[in-house]
Order: C-alpha cells, then structure tokens, then sequence
C-alpha cells in the first residue's frame, strides 16, 4: 500500500493524508485547511493534488479547521463517498463550517463593496457557502469509539480517544490481504495528559505504522494540572490588586470550554473574586451546548465534577454574550471583569474590539492563552512591539500582555514522546511525524533516535511512501 502526505507535512495545518490500498480502495484521513499557503482564499487558484471522485472514504479525525476546513470543497469538486467522524466531530464541525462559511462571505462582501470597479472581479470569492457545508454534513456518517467497521471484507477502521477535543479521534485503518493484516494508525491531533475535561489520548495497538503529530516536540509546556493555580495568578494581579480588566482571547471550540470550566472550579472552591465574566462568542455557546450533550466523553474528574455541581459551565456572574447589542454594552463596560473571547489569535472577530479598547488601558491584562501563527495580531502583541496596529489605526501599548500555555490543547515534548512509545510494538516498522514545524520535527526525532527508536521519518509535501 501507498502512504501520501497531501498536508501538515513540515507544518501544522492543512492535515491531508492518502492511504491507497493494494486493491486501489483509496482512504483521506483528514481534509483541512492550510493556513500557511493563504492561496487558497482564492478559488481560482485552489485546487486538490489529486481527483476526488477518484477517493473511496474520508475520515475526520475532529472538527478543527485545520483538519475539516476543505471537506465542503471535497464534495464540491467531486467527492462521491462518505465521511466517517464520531458524533461530536459532526456536531462541532457543522458549527464551525457554517461559522467558516459565513466568515469568508462577510469579508467577500466586505471587500468587494469596497473594491474599485475595474477590480470587483478580482476579488477573491468564499471558497465555500453555506449550501455546501450542508450537502458535505449530509454524507457523514458518525461511528462510536473503539468500535471496528468494516468497510469492506478485507477493510475496517477503527476511532480511538484522542483527547484534544471533544470527539477527536485517532484512526487505525486495517487492511487484509493474502491472509496478512496491516494496521495503519493516524494520531490525528492528541490531547494533553490531564487536560480540562476530556480524557488522556488512547495509545493505538499492534500497530505497523504510525503517523503521529508533532507540533510541540520539542516544546516542554506548564502541567496541566496547574491550571487552576495559573489562571489564579492572573485573577489576582488583573482583578484583586488593580481592579482591573482580564481579557482573554480564546478559539471558541475546546479552549473557551477549558477556560470557563476552571473557572466554574475555582467559583464553586470560593476562589472566584465577585466580578462579572463575559464569554462573547455566538460559536463559543454553540460548542458549550455539544459539551454538555456528551457526559460519556468526560474525564472521571470533570463527571465527578458535573455529578455535584449539575453544570461544568455555571456560576455566578458568568454571562453568555449571543447577539451584537450585548457585545456592545460588554465593550462599553467600565467595571473590572474577566472577557473570554475570539478568535483566539487575535486576527478578527469580537476579541479585536476588546483587545483595541483595553490595550491604552494599564489596568488591563490581555492574556494569550493559545498558539497565535506569525502575522496574526495576537503574535504581534506578544513580541512586545510599543506600538501596535490595529484595523488601520495605531495604538500605543500600556497594558499588560501575558501569555499562557496550560490550556494548550496539543501534548508537549514528553507527551508525545510518551504516546508514541506507548503505541510502539516490536512490529512497528515506521513512524511518520506530521503536524509541526521543521524545529519540532526534529527535535522529536532526536529524542526517539535516543532511545534507539531510529525508524521515523518527517515527510515532504506530495512525498509518497511505499509501505507493507
Ligand atoms: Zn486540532
């Protein structure tokens, strides 16, 4: 069989890889969008490196852009099959393909009506509507962890916890022929040991291949058992000592969710200073709502937690901002408070507008709580620029910026090393890393070569290997 990275090869986004088998059923295990190649904003210039009617299966490992971001374009161009996910992957995508689609036609909109006439027809046009988040949502099938499918006599996958997010899974696809079975494990993106709510990453079994994401290898992150202390010390140098403001910007699917809970835990412990806290995200209270449909995907901590207190996302002074009107009025709020917001890179949405109206303010903390890509308004404000530009106008700094990764949703160094040890078996014959940098890449592979684990492989975009 063919293994072919189509993305997230040296990079973190644009997760897309082709396993052909030796009968030539053809499976994509992921269909993202590449944030590091902003061509494909433009429909003109997008294109897949191979046929999509030519595709047997896709699978999604979870709903983040990244990695679902171009299904609805699949179809479109094409793509005749299924897509297998576990439910909330379905429930969460749909939200964030709509939200997606939704953006890019706004900012068409936006643009085009500001566009002189001669350059109308130039401007790039949303690579997918709504319309299309529809039909390709309507192919999905959804499919329980660890339970086999068979998708042909001699073919059956399997969706492993991945933690990292709700429903994320990783995928061993097995594969049988002359009496030889062949297991091909993706990891998809993994969660943390000891994340917020959901649960450790399950380590694939009897493997022949693994492909494994990397995009901290060789960073080493805070526990995150520490959150609640972390998120404290901000509390009280933003909130207690200077009565002033908190703003947090967030991705709302996972990271908000994370967020909001350790705050639920330090309310419910009396830890909470009496201060009003705003999560202005429309997406963000969509995806809360898919947390609390699925109890069966928390941790034994977070199900103790909801089995006491009935809610994971509930207390006091916690506000839910849905509608334009109450964004406004939270902007315009003058008291000391904490906002969580999006997107969680700073690059557009309502955090913007809290991060321009609070970033004169000494009082005021912007705290980075994600991995924010270089270019992006949130990477900008942590290199500690005195002046900062923002939506054409030039602000200067005098508040705080501070960053955090224990709320990182990706495993550190130790983890992913960890993992993959845990899904090494005497028969695994290769390693493929995926889903990070170059510097992470091989910091990653100098840590297996250590421990003698010398069979791993960082592959190319479009490179092609020949396995089983
Ligand atoms: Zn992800």
């Amino acid at each position: 069989m063919k293994l072919t990275f189509w993305g997230a090869a040296k990079q973190v986004t644009g997760s897309m890889h082709m396993l052909t088998l030796d009968n030539g059923y053809k499976i994509l295990v992921d269909c993202g969008m590449n944030y590091e190649q902003k061509r494909e904003m433009n429909e003109d210039a997008f294109d897949f490196p191979f046929n999509p009617a030519e595709l047997d299966l896709v699978i999604l490992t979870h709903a983040h852009i990244d990695h679902s971001g171009n299904i609805p374009t699949l179809v479109n161009r094409g793509y005749k099959g299924q897509i297998i996910c576990t439910e909330p992957t379905l429930e969460l995508s749909k939200h964030l393909l709509f939200d997606s689609a939704n953006i890019q036609l706004n900012e068409f909109k936006y643009l085009y009506n500001r566009a002189p006439k001669h350059r109308k027809a130039h401007v790039p046009r949303p690579i997918y509507l709504e319309r299309e988040v529809g039909v390709a949502m309507d192919r999905v099938v959804t499919l329980p962890f660890n339970r086999k499918f068979k998708v042909q006599e001699d073919i059956s996958i399997e969706l492993i916890e991945a933690g990292h997010l709700l429903g994320a899974a990783s995928v061993v696809v097995e594969y049988t022929l002359n009496g030889k079975t062949t297991r091909v494990g993706f990891s998809g993106d993994l969660g943390r040991d000891h994340a917020e709510l959901i649960r450790t990453p399950t380590p694939m079994q009897n493997l022949d291949y693994l492909i494994s994401e990397t995009t901290y290898g060789g960073r080493k992150h805070t526990s995150s058992e520490l959150a609640e202390q972390d998120l404290l010390k901000y509390i009280d140098e933003a909130i207690v000592k200077v009565r002033g403001k908190l703003i947090i910007p967030a991705f709302s699917v996972g990271r908000t969710q994370s967020i909001v809970h350790v705050l639920c835990k330090l309310a419910k412990k009396g830890l909470l200073p009496q201060v009003k806290v705003f999560v202005d995200s429309p997406l963000a209270i969509k995806s809360t709502h898919v947390y609390s449909k699925h109890p069966e995907l928390l941790n034994n901590e977070a199900a103790a937690f909801l089995k006491q207190h009935g809610d994971l996302f509930d207390f006091e002074g916690l506000k839910w901002i849905d509608n334009l009107d109450r964004h406004e009025q939270v902007a315009n709020y003058t008291d000391s408070c904490i906002i969580i917001s999006a997107a969680g890179m700073v690059e557009g949405g309502r955090i913007q507008e809290h991060v321009k109206n609070n970033i004169q303010n000494p009082f005021s903390t912007i705290l980075i709580a994600g991995f924010c890509a270089e270019g992006t308004l949130g990477h900008r404000l942590l290199s500690g620029q005195g002046v900062i530009g923002i939506k054409g106008k030039d602000y200067k700094v005098y508040s705080k910026i501070a960053r955090t990764d224990v709320f990182s949703s990706h495993p550190d160094k130790d983890e992913i090393f960890r993992y993959i040890k845990l899904c090494s078996n005497p028969n695994l014959k290769r390693i493929f890393l995926v889903h990070g940098d170059e510097p992470n890449l091989i910091a990653m592979q100098d840590m297996l070569a250590q421990e003698g684990i010398n069979h791993v492989e960082i592959p190319d975009m479009g490179d092609e290997f020949l396995i089983a």
